[in-house]
């Protein structure tokens, strides 16, 4: 659990290729900048931790390219103090990336060894997510609702109502949607019933499984 100059500069070439890929919030890459990727990973990924390339983490799922976890995260348009539900933790990392932003972060995990996985390690890398929930993210997370954010990193096939309406008015949803590939959706509650839909470019997931019972 190494964190050294050499992993920090493979982060910095990292942020000036998104930044060349087009993301432009400071925020985002600086976060980025900071969370040390390659502790999230399989040892044998190390050498190539700071790529921008998918990896598996286990239980047949993968991590978040870096590009896709700032896309994602910049049009969540996170601020300090958000109270942010993010759908299918993984490995952890894009919850670190909602944690470093300041955002009051709640998230779910559908595997058990993934669930139990991040559990143990996020707090060692000082990253304290408010909630980690093992459980079923198409239900999102009632008790807790709403919230001004909601993030989902798996492939939907449609937009689960709870999650609309565990939004705030005014609040974001970032959903990639669709089977095989996906288009990344960006909803913005504007009321108690209007929603506002943006679509912004096609992605890969892995799916956002419906429960198992
Ligand atoms: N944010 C993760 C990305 C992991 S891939 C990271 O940074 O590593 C997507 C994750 O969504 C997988 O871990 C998968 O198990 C989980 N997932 C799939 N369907 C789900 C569901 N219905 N509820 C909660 N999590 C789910």
């Amino acid at each position: 659990m190494e964190d050294t100059l050499k992993h920090q500069g493979l982060r910095n070439k990292l942020v000036a290729k998104l930044k060349q890929r087009g993301i432009q919030d400071n925020e985002v890459l600086a976060a980025i900048q900071q969370v040390p990727r390659h502790l999230f990973l399989d040892s044998s990924f190390e050498k190539h931790a700071y790529d921008d390339r998918a990896f598996p983490i286990g239980a047949e799922q993968t991590i978040s390219h870096p590009f896709t976890v700032a896309f994602q995260t910049e049009s969540l348009q996170v601020k300090s103090g958000d109270k942010v539900l993010e759908i299918g933790t993984g490995s952890g990392y894009q919850t670190a990336i909602l944690t470093t932003l300041g955002a009051e972060v709640y998230t779910i995990e559908r595997q058990l060894e993934l669930f139990k996985k991040a559990k143990l390690f996020l707090p060692k890398i000082n990253c304290f997510p408010k909630v980690q929930k093992f459980g079923d993210g198409y239900i999102g997370l009632p008790v807790f609702a709403p919230f001004d954010k909601i993030l989902v990193t798996a492939g939907a096939p449609f937009i689960p109502k709870p999650l609309l309406s565990q939004l705030k008015i005014g609040g974001i949803l970032v959903i990639p949607v669709g089977e095989k590939t996906q288009k990344m959706n960006i909803i913005t509650r504007k009321s108690q019933r209007e929603f506002e839909k943006r679509i912004l470019g096609e992605f890969k997931f892995v799916p956002l499984l419906e429960d198992k019972n």
